[in-house]
């Protein structure tokens, strides 16, 4: 039976007791059947909230018109209707049309894109159905389910809580209230405010700690948040490299402009009529005006976000895409980044002896065994293996192997049990065992357990409590990079109550267990140094255990850990110094990333940094680029995040990197391409005036290169994988705009030298004669090639073109050949010639105009083997001074 009930928006459900809200939804604490969740999913639907309304078209297409430079092209198709050169009109506005159309479909498909890569990101939720914890996808969740959560997820449907252990939510995203709410199971009145039940749980709303579980009451639009989910849409923001873009627009608009009114008043003064000059200054504006850089960025920033997501990294934020490649510090976490997170314990060590599991084990290792299965939240996954943290995971399996605890005496439920939360750094459970006694494990990180000792177990008895030699053990586990945790106990006076707080305690011994570094990290480390980024360790973890692992990936230096304890005493500047020589940070708190980031990001550093915990949100929050897991981190941590590995593994964040200097690089050389080649444009136009020539380019003609040329050129040069050494160099600089110093002044250089050539054709072919038609038609010709070879100069930014084979940008080599075919076959195809007023070219003439056109790519081929010389020099000399 499924009730009516639910239909309801979650009102009155924080009154009633759990009995009643049981008996209500058909539900029970122990979870519903398969086939009732399935029957309730088939009749409630998913647990979604509704898509919000995509952009209406017309929206989308009236944005393709909103830019100062498309104004300019109206304005001068406006013009050219008024004098009724029908065809030049026509040609502009054609190429108004086509540019708002391939913007368009580009902006669409980038929608499409993002939609795709959000639904990668969907979380999923812990329920209990047959008797077994699941996990499903968030979307599966029904009402009547049993949902289990704990610290750092995100609460997947509203329900009423039948079970809390401490458990704190954050209830900000409904209520603005960022003071995390106590919660517990006793009802409340009916008219309490969304804030104060206390009873209940949201969808949305994250867990800041603890444990809980809850009979969900109502999903998707019928919850809380779907009341309210149009109020909390959020825009994307402009990303940095688009604000430049932007800015790069509008200064060239204001150049259009001013040098349309200065030829024109040129023209006029050296005797053109105003007709021509009208001509001139729209063919000026067209010629010099980018229209498309828009859509390279869009087209760009979307290639690089579906090759980032096929390698494993979900962007959540665009400005991600580019600030990554300009990273200069990756802060990672340790264990599971690093490492693989597949703890197995090596190393007992009691007063009895140290041994490696598997061998006879002594009374006193039992004990220390059975104590820490016992204060563990490993559970059998469906599939009967363990399942859980893994520290818990790896102390329960070595506990069950060793015959000290069975499945079953693991399975009871404890009299009480305080979690292990990574600022608490241990656990506590009370069990009876059956013997009768109350006893009270703790397992955690030594330093901390220590400190609620007073004795040490031995063979038959207790010594007094030896802080030195537990922690001279202590740092010989820790040396051989093993995680150490350190078990006690004691047994509860009849008269204390269940949840006494940990004192006087027995130590037991200490269990240490190998994480094995992940496969490729050290080689993703030593890229990184030859990329000029420095990598730093984080972790919770003993400094011996960090620095060990840190020596095995090459992250570790000379200097020791900066240690959390040491962080406290230091000053920002004292620990930026120690930060900058120092390869790891251990023992430190999940507060003190937060701070670690802060002061690099301070020293002038561009931070990823990762993290997994509730407590890690901040700092990702804070960091240039959070990186969140995708697998075994939190859903806060998630949320904060700007990227989501959904591997965990550090390598990819290194993909991530050199795919963000690619997307930067494919962006700028497309920017080169478009500048450089409407710089010759203008330069050739306006000098042509100057020296009172007859008209060099028609307007009609005009638009038709920049289609040919630019137009399909440029997008495919945003296509580009990259030259292949963007992890051989250090990271952009932080104030370089999109073009570099050394590409402003290639693009001063060709520019003004492919506008010479293309005059020199047009003057020369005067000279000898040739009809005006004819002469155009050649300089149109030679244009088009110096553009064909600036393409090529334009691919590769630093190596020489010979060195990167064409097969990488198939796109851009179609497109190329496509530009050159094309203004041939108009010169041959009659309408076509009758319209653009071009006459055929000979086989010789075609021959010369490539020659001399390829002056531009002997001239750029040059240049970079000028610099490849000085940089080899330089290298030679510093390695004669070494
Ligand atoms: P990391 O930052 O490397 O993930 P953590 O903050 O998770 O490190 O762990 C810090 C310390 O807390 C560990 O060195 C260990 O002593 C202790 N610890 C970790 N996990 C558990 C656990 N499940 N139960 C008890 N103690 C733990
Ligand atoms: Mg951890």
């Amino acid at each position: 039976m499924v009730p009516e009930r639910a239909a309801a928006p979650a009102s009155g459900w924080c009154a009633r007791d759990v009995p009643t809200v049981c008996a209500e939804l058909g539900a029970s604490v122990g979870g519903l059947s398969p086939e009732d969740a399935a029957d309730r999913l088939a009749r409630w639907g998913p647990n979604a909230l509704p898509a919000p309304p995509p952009t209406p078209w017309w929206v989308v297409l009236a944005r393709q018109f909103i830019s100062p430079l498309i104004a300019i092209l109206i304005v001068a198709g406006i013009v050219t209707s008024i004098q009724r050169h029908w065809v030049d009109a026509g040609a502009i506005f054609l190429v108004l049309a086509l540019n708002a159309a391939l913007g368009f479909w580009q902006e669409r498909k980038a929608a499409r894109d993002v939609r795709a890569l959000q639904e990668l990101a969907t979380t999923s939720a812990r329920v209990r159905r047959g008797g077994v914890v699941e996990v499903i996808p968030a979307e599966d969740v029904v009402p009547g389910d049993l949902v289990l959560v704990e610290s750092g997820d995100r609460v997947p449907a509203d329900a009423r809580l039948v079970e809390v252990n401490a458990l704190l939510a954050d209830e900000s995203l409904l209520t603005g209230e960022s003071l995390a709410v106590l919660k517990g199971t006793a009802p409340v009145a009916a008219d309490t405010a969304v804030a104060d039940q206390t009873d209940m749980l949201f969808t949305g709303t994250l867990v800041s700690s603890g444990r809980g579980a809850g009979i969900v009451v109502a999903t998707g639009a019928r919850t809380q948040l779907g009341e309210i989910s149009a109020l909390v849409r959020r825009k994307p923001p402009r990303t940095p490299l688009q604000k430049l873009t932007h800015s790069l627009e509008r200064r060239i608009g204001v150049v259009v402009l001013i040098s349309v009114v200065f030829v024109f008043a040129a023209g006029l003064v050296s005797g053109y009529s105003v007709s021509d000059m009208f001509r001139v200054a729209v063919a000026l504006a067209v010629a010099a005006i980018p229209e498309s850089l828009p859509i390279i960025f869009t087209v760009a920033m979307s290639v690089g976000v579906s090759r980032m997501a096929r390698r494993g990294a979900i962007v959540r934020t665009l400005p991600a895409v580019e600030t990554l490649g300009s990273t200069t510090v990756i802060a990672s976490d340790k264990t599971g980044t690093l490492t693989e997170n597949r703890l197995t314990v090596e190393r007992l060590w009691t007063m009895d002896g140290d041994i490696v599991p598997g061998e006879a084990t002594d009374q006193l290792t039992m004990r220390l065994l059975r104590a820490g299965a016992l204060t563990n939240e490993a559970g059998e996954s469906a599939r009967g293996d363990l399942a859980g943290d893994a520290v818990d995971v790896a102390m329960a399996s070595v506990a069950l192997t060793a015959g000290a605890v069975s499945a079953v005496e693991r399975a009871r439920p404890p009299e009480h049990h305080v979690p292990y939360e990574p600022a608490r750094r241990y656990s506590l459970t009370v069990v009876r065992e059956p013997d009768g006694a109350r006893m009270q494990y703790v397992k955690g990180a030594p330093e901390v357990v220590g400190a609620l000792c007073e004795s040490l177990a031995v063979p038959g008895g207790t010594v007094p409590y030896d802080v030195e030699l537990v922690m001279i053990e202590n740092a010989r586990l820790s040396r051989d990079g093993l995680r150490v945790i350190a078990v006690a106990e004691r047994v509860l006076p009849p008269d204390a109550a269940v949840d006494a707080p940990p004192s006087g305690m027995t130590l037991l011994g200490l269990e240490g267990m190998d994480d094995p570094p992940r496969a490729g990290v050290a080689d993703a480390v030593a890229e990184c140094r030859s990329a000029g980024i420095a990598v730093k360790m984080i972790t919770g973890d003993h400094p011996e255990t960090a620095q060990a692992i840190a020596r095995r990936l090459g992250i570790a230096t000379d200097r020791p850990p900066v240690t959390g304890a040491e962080m406290a005493e230091l000053d920002d500047r004292v620990l930026t110094a120690r930060l900058e020589e120092a390869g790891v940070a251990a023992r430190v708190a999940p507060g003190d990333k937060l701070r670690i980031v802060e002061v690099l990001q301070r020293g002038g550093e561009t931070v990823a940094a990762t993290g997994d915990g509730v407590n890690d949100a901040p700092a990702l929050r804070a960091a240039s680029v959070g990186v969140a897991m995708g697998r075994g981190g939190t859903d806060v941590a998630r949320d904060a995040a700007d990227l989501v590995l959904t591997d965990d593994d550090f390598t990819t964040i290194v993909e991530a990197v050199e795919q963000g200097r690619v997307t930067f690089g494919a962006i700028r050389k497309a920017t080169f391409f478009l500048l450089s080649t409407a710089l010759a444009a203008v330069f050739a136009l306006s000098a042509n005036v100057l020296i009172d020539q007859p008209l060099l380019f028609l307007p009609v003609q005009m638009i038709w290169i920049n289609l040919v040329t630019t137009g399909i050129q440029d997008i495919a040069l945003a296509l580009e994988p990259g030259e292949g050494d963007e992890l051989a160099r250090p990271p952009r600089g932080r104030r370089e705009g999109v073009l570099s110093r050394v590409l402003w002044a290639r693009t001063a250089v060709t520019g003004v030298w492919m506008g010479l050539v293309v005059l020199a054709v047009f003057a020369w072919s005067l000279n000898t004669g040739a009809d005006v038609d004819h002469a155009r038609t050649l300089a149109m010709a030679t244009f088009v090639l110096l553009n064909f070879y600036q393409v090529g100069n334009a691919r590769a930014e630093r190596t020489s073109l010979v060195r990167l084979s064409p097969l990488r940008n198939k796109a851009l080599v179609v497109t190329a050949a496509l530009a050159v075919g094309v203004m041939w076959a108009v010169t041959v195809w009659e309408p076509a010639a009758a319209l653009l007023e071009v006459t055929p070219l000979s086989l010789l003439e075609w021959a010369g105009c490539a020659a001399v056109a390829a002056s531009v790519l002997v001239l750029v081929e040059a240049e970079k083997f000028a610099r490849w010389l000085l940089l080899r020099r330089r290298r030679l000399v510093d390695e004669m001074q070494d």
